[in-house]
């Protein structure tokens, strides 16, 4: 297999954020409403954005569920690869990628800090530099940025992501991670060999 750099996103590619904002609501004493827009502050109340924000601790960041147990072990499989090259690229408000680094690990992810990018400026920027052969992303607002500025992504695209449902006439998606690299040939299950 041909060398290959691989880039992922972390909030909602890798990690679970739906505990959080369910949290959020509970406190703000409201019913719990699916993200149907990127911009949160349009769709959610000024008490669950507060809420969310209060949430957002360190403890909450390095306790973040893995979206699916298997994630852990399969990225370590691709870490471990010899002719694979992996980063991790998140956007966070904290900009601290020693608070990322330091959650992967939790999550059992064998990274180095090196292959972890969480940075002032555009991800699809951050993306342009790193020049992965493709990048996982959820997010619209990334997606458009990397159709944009010629960075191959995939996005993942399920019942929890309203919010970047319109973009899937223009880009190749797949519900979950996992299947997204079984699909993308870069992860061959154990289960189908
Ligand atoms: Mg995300």
């Amino acid at each position: 297999m041909a060398y290959f750099r691989i880039s992922f996103d972390l909030d909602d590619v890798i990690f679970n954020l739906k505990p959080l904002v369910k949290e959020a609501f509970k406190r703000a004493g409201q019913p719990y409403k699916k993200q149907t827009s990127w911009d949160i502050a349009s769709i959610y109340d000024e008490s669950v954005c507060n809420h969310l924000i209060d949430l957002w601790s360190d403890d909450m960041l390095y306790n973040m569920p893995v979206l699916d147990k298997r994630i852990p072990y399969i990225l370590n499989s691709l870490i471990a690869n010899k002719e694979m090259e992996i980063f991790f690229v998140t956007e966070r408000r904290l900009k601290q990628p020693e608070k990322t680094f330091r959650q992967l690990r939790n999550a059992g992810i064998n990274c180095s800090f090196s292959q972890v990018y969480d940075m002032p400026g555009l991800k699809s920027d951050i993306l342009r530099e790193i020049k992965p052969d493709l990048h996982f992303d959820d997010s619209p607002f990334v997606i458009k940025g990397c159709m944009e500025k010629d960075v191959p992504i995939v996005m993942i695209s399920n019942d929890s992501t309203l919010y970047n449902h319109h973009l899937r006439p223009y880009v190749e998606y797949y519900a979950n991670l996992r299947t997204a690299l079984i699909k993308k040939g870069i992860y061959v299950s154990q289960k189908s060999l």
